[in-house]
């Protein structure tokens, strides 16, 4: 057990004066290539990091319906009525028609597990006894790592067991994606979810998000002598807000355009022609989702077939396709990018959502203080704040840990 699993007991004990039932976790993930695919039905191939949430869970002696919940990065816990989720937040009123507007009525870190809780029960039919849940982690937040998957799929584990609902790690993944969006309401797809979930030591999970369908694909990055180094700007990022939200609705309107559900359904050899048919922004958001998607598909192969070392150019081309085509990438991103590749990194690129968040370098193992003290200087000649630099092995998934 670590100390986030000690932090995780003690505030639970802090809470409640009791022991808790168990403890779950899931981890943060780093999406190695594949960005702004997901939900446009495409392909992605993040892996789970080591930095893991941690929920210590326990059914409620006082056999009252309540959900209680707590977290070391908030003073006050929250505790609502198992029977209120539903009404709990903005988007679903919107939904029932009896409010448009307004604040979630629930602190916004607090509708991430509290909108798992409320996704779960509809998904197994009924909520069971009431809980409390003490939530500790070391995973980065809002650094583009997915602490939202972590603390959604390490609350979905252990509801899933103390509710005995029975689901399997997708149908968890679904849940954590629904109360993403629907009770937080950040319009995001199910890559992260699906990493925290499906993690394996040493493997990426190349996800199909049409189908759902994953297969682990062995990285081999510390045999072949090599390193992921992770480079977060401490540059927060938000994707309820702002331009998260434009991108998407850019990748509708391109598939739209183009007659076909989702930019899933487009290839390389049909970009000449979206070109003609849409106005500029439109065509470059949907050639990078486009060219993308065949990134993905062709690192895979690469893995298969050459293994990690060879993977470094179509990170570089992944880069420099979100940087211009998708326009989500940062100074600070591409500072950390470029600096990465001028000290020896065989690829480099932002991951995860953009606007902010972190990237991460393909290196060589002997190199992480030669290419750290490079983006360093190269940071604090640009007059940036010092990034966070480190180290990550592909990890295991969401588990139950006691
Ligand atoms: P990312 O997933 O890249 O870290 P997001 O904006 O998607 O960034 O999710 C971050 C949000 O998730 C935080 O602002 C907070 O509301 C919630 N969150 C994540 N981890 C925790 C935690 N351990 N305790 C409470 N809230 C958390
Ligand atoms: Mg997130």
């Amino acid at each position: 057990m670590s100390d986030i699993h000690d932090t995780a007991t003690e505030l639970f004990t802090e809470l409640t004066g009791r022991t808790p039932d168990g403890l779950w976790s899931a981890p943060g993930r780093v999406n190695l290539i594949g960005e702004h695919t997901d939900y446009n039905d495409g392909f992605v191939l993040p892996f789970a990091i080591p930095h893991r949430t941690v929920a210590a869970v326990g059914v409620r002696d006082d056999g009252i319906g309540r959900v209680r919940v707590a977290s070391t990065f908030a003073a006050e816990p929250v505790e609502v009525a198992l029977d209120e989720l539903g009404t709990l937040f903005p988007t679903l009123r919107q939904a029932q028609g009896t409010s448009s507007q307004g604040k979630p009525a629930v602190p916004e870190w607090a509708a991430y597990p509290l909108g798992v809780a409320w996704a779960l029960a509809e998904a197994a039919g009924a909520a069971g006894a009431g809980i409390d849940i003490a939530i500790a982690s070391d995973v980065p937040v809002g650094a583009g790592l997915s602490s939202s998957a972590a603390i959604e799929g390490a609350t979905a584990s252990a509801l899933n067991d103390l509710w005995n609902a029975g689901l399997d790690k997708t149908a968890l993944a679904r849940i954590g994606r629904k109360a993403e969006n629907e009770a937080v309401g950040a319009p995001t797809g199910i890559m992260d979810q699906m990493a925290s979930m499906l993690g394996e030591p040493d493997a990426a999970i190349f996800l199909d998000c049409r189908s759902l369908e994953a297969q682990l694909v062995p990285l081999g990055v510390a045999e072949a002598g090599l390193a992921i180094l992770v480079m977060d700007t401490r540059v927060k990022h938000a994707h309820s807000t702002g331009g998260y939200g434009e991108r998407r609705a850019a990748c509708e309107r391109g598939a739209a355009i183009m007659g076909v559900p989702s930019l899933r359904d487009v290839s390389v050899g049909d970009l000449s022609r979206a070109e003609t048919l849409m106005d500029d922004v439109t065509f470059r958001r949907v050639r990078h989702v486009v060219t993308e998607n065949q990134r993905v598909l062709d690192t895979v192969r690469v893995l298969r077939e050459q293994g990690a070392r060879a993977i470094g150019d179509l990170l570089v081309a992944s880069h420099a396709s979100m940087r211009d085509d998708f326009e989500i990438s940062v100074p600070e991103l591409d500072t950390a990018v470029e600096a990465a590749l001028s000290a020896g990194a065989l690829g480099a690129r932002m991951t995860g959502g953009g606007f902010g968040g972190a990237a991460i370098a393909l290196i060589e193992a002997d190199a992480v203080a030669t290419v750290s003290d490079a983006v360093n200087a190269a940071f604090a000649a640009s007059g940036f704040a010092a990034p966070h630099l480190f180290t990550v092995t592909p990890s295991a998934g969401a588990q139950r840990d006691a």
